[in-house]
């Protein structure tokens, strides 16, 4: 029998968590957070690794639901790092009083939905049971982290970690032979900071992928003030734009512009803060592969400029995509890092790993050895933290056994069969192609107010219909056809998880479209779900 139970369990204390917390404590449900932590802020608690910092603006980033946090809360920087992220995370947590219903290092093993009194028992680690009549996942689309399949990767005798379970303790890499699997935007970060201190630093690339300046920088007394004054037409901003972002894409066309003015346009991006050249760029760069194309030689070409050893230059040009189908990891220096003399490069697709031995890395060329090994090899993603609990619905019906074919929902949200479960971000969510905490007030906003509904009209289950939940899958995969998105093999299309079937997990239509639609869903009294 279960020890106790609430209204509502929450899986996961980071920015969904916590905010969908506050909401429905709001509406007057008990409510339990179950965080495998022990502290709270999820991605900003776990990927504590050296260089994690935003790629979207600091104050673009920040929970936009209280006037109160917004005036006292001040980013030092525009692209903040993972110390003062994880700060601000607690600030939020403390100001809301959040800590008292959270139940830190308490990891969620299964959760079992019971038919005959409409309850979802969940089951922890260590045995201990509860339940509630909702049951709120807010895993996060990347916190499934993965480990290479490499060949004695247990028998390395130095430090090793993946860049997702860093220690607490800082690392100190001065004078250390340190190597580095994995280029993604973590392993870009990692590359970067470590660098500065390794004694030899040795990168194993797999693919290159294209990276772009972040052009961080402090923000002044002045520029905080202004800032906070402008933070309704901020969000406003963001919440008109198709990824969450302060930055908008141009309707013009590349070609509607001379080369000249496209080149002055292109490097006018380059130079600007954040993921303008990619989010602010002509938009057909993400339809029309001619267009993509000019974008891709235009950083291809900085790329030559700004590493000296033309070998080497051409080893980070990614050769399998075009620029912005896979996400953009923004840099500082980066490149500039294989210009010093501590560093290498090793380009796996000509010398790939053969085994981890005990004193380091073996290729089919060199054994290299090393003090450190990071792993940034990235996550299980969207998909990834729902395999990881035993989630069972009616009539025993397993959640990833059923998306063993890739994810089926309604709104990214429901699951057919899953009654009273919603999904923060979940797969096919609006929120997973965005800047996420703006998508993340969204989703818990909507929540919230469905649950509010039930409350008023005496509903204690709702759950969508199969065929809400295929015209919505249909309209997914409809949505990204034509989008360059689904041409690379990245984390949105789970190639980069070995066995996991390569299909978009994202939603491809834009956060204005992705909202409007949830609207009509309420205002059509919840259209798609059965309410009992
Ligand atoms: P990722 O983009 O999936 O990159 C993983 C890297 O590991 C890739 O370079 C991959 O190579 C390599 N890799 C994987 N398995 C390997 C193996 N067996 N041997 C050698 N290399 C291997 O993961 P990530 O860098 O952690 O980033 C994931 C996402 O997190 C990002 O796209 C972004 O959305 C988010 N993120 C955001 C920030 C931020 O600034 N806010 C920072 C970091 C991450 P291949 O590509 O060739 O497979």
């Amino acid at each position: 029998m279960s020890k106790q139970q609430f209204d509502a369990i929450v899986i996961g204390a980071g920015i969904s968590g916590m905010y969908q917390l506050h909401r429905l404590r709001e509406l007057g449900l008990s409510v339990r957070v179950y965080e495998s932590g022990d502290g709270v802020g999820g991605t900003w608690y776990w990927n504590r690794y050296p260089g994690a910092r935003f790629d979207s603006e600091s104050y673009s980033y920040a929970y936009s639901f209280s006037d109160e946090i917004l005036k006292e809360w001040n980013w030092s920087e525009h692209f903040s790092g993972q110390p003062e992220n994880e700060r601000y995370l607690n600030f939020v947590a403390d100001k809301l009083d959040l800590r008292k219903d959270i139940q830190f290092n308490a990891k969620v093993t299964a959760a079992r939905y019971h038919d005959a009194d409409n309850l979802w028992e969940v089951e922890l680690e260590d045995g201990e049971k509860a339940s509630a009549r909702f049951l709120i996942t807010a895993m996060g689309p990347l916190s499934a982290y993965q480990m290479p399949r490499i060949e004695g990767i247990d028998s390395f005798q130095g430090q090793s970690w993946h860049t997702a379970r860093w220690p607490k303790e800082p690392v100190d890499f001065t004078g250390k032979k340190v190597g580095v699997i994995g280029t993604g935007a973590t392993g870009v970060q990692v590359i970067q900071e470590v660098a500065k201190t390794a004694g030899e630093l040795t990168v194993f690339q797999l693919d290159a992928n294209w990276c772009a300046p972040l052009k961080n920088s402090k923000i002044s007394d002045e520029e905080q003030e202004a800032l906070k004054a402008k933070y309704p037409e901020i969000f406003q901003k963001c919440r008109d734009s198709f990824g969450g972002f302060v930055h908008q894409f141009d309707m013009r066309s590349v070609f509607d512009v001379t080369p000249e003015e496209r080149e002055r346009i292109f490097q006018d991006l380059y130079d600007s803060p954040g993921f303008g050249i990619w989010l602010g760029n002509f938009h057909d760069i993400m339809t029309d592969e001619k267009a993509n194309d000019l974008i891709t030689e235009f950083i291809a070409r900085k790329i030559r400029e700004r590493v000296k050893d033309p070998q080497v230059a051409e080893i980070l040009i990614p050769k399998d995509h075009g620029f912005g189908m896979k996400r953009v990891p923004m840099e500082t220096n980066y490149y500039e890092v294989y210009n010093q003399d501590n560093v290498e490069l090793i380009n796996l697709r000509s010398t790939p790993i053969e085994r981890i031995t005990p004193k380091g890395i073996k290729t089919t060329d060199k054994e290299y050895e090393l003090d450190i090994i990071v792993y940034a090899t990235g996550f299980d993603a969207v998909t990834g933290a729902f395999k990881r609990v035993d989630i069972r619905g009616k009539d025993n019906q397993n959640l990833s056994e059923q998306w063993s074919d890739g994810p089926h929902t309604y709104l990214g949200m429901q699951v057919a069969g899953f009654p009273n479960m919603f999904m923060l971000v979940g797969p096919h969510n609006g929120a997973t192609f965005c800047n996420i905490p703006r998508c993340i007030e969204q989703n818990v906003e909507w929540v919230t107010d469905c649950i509010k509904y039930m409350q008023e009209h005496g509903h204690t289950r709702i759950e969508t219909t199969p065929e809400a939940e295929e015209a919505w899958t249909d309209h997914v995969y409809e949505s990204v056809e034509g989008s360059l998105l689904t041409k690379a093999d990245s984390w949105f299309m789970g190639a980069n998880t070995p066995g996991k079937k390569r299909t978009f997990l994202l939603y491809a239509a834009g956060g204005p479209a992705y909202r409007q639609k949830c609207d009509e869903v309420a205002a059509k009294n919840y259209e798609g779900f059965v309410l009992q």
